[in-house]
């Protein structure tokens, strides 16, 4: 268990997360301009009347953002509401053209309900992250300020694009159940989780850099094993894993602090400063915003029948949880190495295409990629899959993988040889393992007969140690099998060697 030791004695975290994703669509929540806002678009091109508020434009809820929602309400094994509205929350920003931000309220269902994620928690076991709700809502425009001495500029482009928001649960009238973060590396692998399945679905790219997923942090501390949980503070717009991590673990130390002073949390919102890597409050109890939440009068309730729901499961893809249980029972790979193999969607999609649907491969590619492929980023391409050659580097393909894994087990190479090619291949040679080896003249030679020679006269020239194996020395046989080797450079299939050498010396 994580925890964090205080004057006093041990301090334990209670942490919850608001992870905003933006929804991949054409067009916005409630207007018909175009979504995607990335930095190379014109500032406000992309704003309708709608998103510029202008007096008496009607929001039209976008059918498409309501699939996603339900796509990634079903990746995350919640339950979908039938019937949720939308509400006004009213603030004054000036990247805010409304005044309000169109949202779904917190006292009612939002359009997804209760569900779960797993992570594998601090104990290396499967932990289940309970999520309270994801609710859609509208992303505000951005501000720029550093552009002009005195003049500060709005871009409306994002103004209008469609969130959704994910808040995990804590069981405050049941703290027995744990079912919630308690580290800051449990925090980065539920957020993973989050992306991934973000990812799987095609909901949302869930990137961090830029912007297209951001979390608001609270954090609360208490003795370790105390039965109840204390007030928290709230860490607001996080956009990166490392800083997220440094953040919760700098704002529990702060908060031990007062709390061992005999001090008192207050619910403040807090500013991350990753400079000084420190958070200071940004709003206080006092300054707390009344939002008057109500039911934005121009939408009607969202409603979602048990068809829709049906249709839209029966269009989803493996998830990245469902991946790693087939790997494990479809393949027998170790769970190290499932886990591995579907940290990413591009892995495990690249992995899969190595196996293609062998099975007897799977082990056999599952160790070459984490062993070897793994240590050398920069020849493979998992992401797009690329193949040739990129800046003077070979970039290795699913097929170049599984050639060589099914060289091995038809015994035309061994394994010495594969791992010969396979440098060779990161080198920036060009042709197939095959064409490989027949270029480099590596076969591997399993003719009884060929290497039989080779074994009677390493027994020959090697008297004081045959005397030493046959004393009991079994150990030499590894001596042996390696001058076996040599004396065919390289080239005895060594099973073989083996087998030849216990015979003979035996
Ligand atoms: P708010 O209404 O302020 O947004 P919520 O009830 O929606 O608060 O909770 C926001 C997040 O804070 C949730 O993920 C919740 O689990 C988490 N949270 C609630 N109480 C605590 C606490 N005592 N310590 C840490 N996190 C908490
Ligand atoms: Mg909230």
């Amino acid at each position: 268990m994580f925890t964090i030791k205080g004057k006093t004695g041990d301090w334990e975290l209670v942490i919850g997360l608001e992870t905003h994703i933006e929804v991949l669509s054409k067009s916005k929540i409630f207007s018909g301009a175009s979504a995607d806002y990335n930095p190379s678009v014109a500032p406000n091109t992309q704003v309708s009347m709608v998103d510029a508020a202008m007096p008496g434009m009607l929001p039209v809820l976008n059918d498409y953002c309501v699939d996603q929602a339900i796509k990634f309400g079903l990746g995350i094994n919640a339950e979908i509401s039938h019937k949720s509205r939308f509400a006004r929350k009213q603030y004054f920003y000036p990247d805010l053209p409304q005044g309000y931000q169109i949202s779904q309220p917190a006292e009612e269902p939002p359009v997804v309900g209760r569900g779960w994620v797993e992570i594998i928690g601090d104990d290396g076991n499967p932990k289940k992250i309970l999520i309270e709700r994801a609710h859609l809502e509208q992303d505000a425009g951005k501000l720029k300020h550093d552009a002009h001495p005195t003049k500060s500029f709005a871009d409306y482009n994002r103004t209008g694009v469609t969130l959704l928001e994910i808040v995990t649960f804590l069981d405050v009238k049941n703290p027995e159940n744990n079912s919630y973060i308690t580290s800051p590396d449990e925090a980065e692998k539920y957020l993973r989780q989050i992306r991934e399945i973000a990812r799987a679905l095609g909901v949302s790219k869930a990137n961090m850099e830029e912007g297209s997923m951001r979390a608001d942090v609270n954090v609360s501390v208490r003795p370790v094993g105390a039965k109840y949980f204390n007030e928290r503070c709230e860490i607001k717009n996080m956009v990166s894993f490392k800083f997220i991590k440094a953040a919760i673990e700098y704002e529990a130390r702060r908060q031990i602090e007062i709390l061992e002073n005999g001090g008192t949390i207050e619910r403040n919102t807090m500013r991350y400063h990753p400079d000084d890597n420190i958070t200071t409050v940004m709003r206080s109890k006092e300054d707390a915003l009344d939002y008057r939440y109500f039911p934005d009068p121009d939408l009607l309730p969202l409603i979602i029948d048990d068809e829709r729901i049906e249709r839209i499961r029966k269009t989803m893809p493996e998830l990245p949880a469902a991946t790693r249980t087939r790997y494990i029972e479809k393949f027998g790979l170790s769970e190290y190495d499932a886990t591995r193999l579907t940290e990413t969607v591009d892995i495990s999609h690249w992995f899969d295409a190595a196996v293609n649907g062998k099975a007897e491969r799977a082990k056999s590619i599952a160790n070459w990629m984490i062993s070897e492929l793994f240590a050398h980023p920069e020849n493979y391409d998992i992401e797009n899959q690329k193949s040739g050659i990129v800046d003077g580097m070979r970039i290795i393909t699913p097929t170049d993988l599984s050639e060589l894994v099914d060289m091995i087990s038809a015994s035309e190479i061994n394994g010495k040889q594969a791992k010969e090619i396979f440098i060779k291949m990161l080198d920036g040679e060009s042709g197939t393992p095959h064409e490989i080896a027949d270029k480099f003249g590596m076969k591997q030679i399993t003719d009884t007969s060929a290497i039989e020679s080779a074994v009677d006269e390493v027994i020959k020239n090697n008297p004081a140690q045959v005397e030493q194996y046959r004393g009991g020395k079994v150990g030499l046989l590894g001596f042996f099998v390696g001058n076996v080797m040599k004396a065919t450079q390289g080239q005895a299939n060594p099973a073989v060697v083996n087998e030849l050498l216990r015979k003979k010396l035996g």
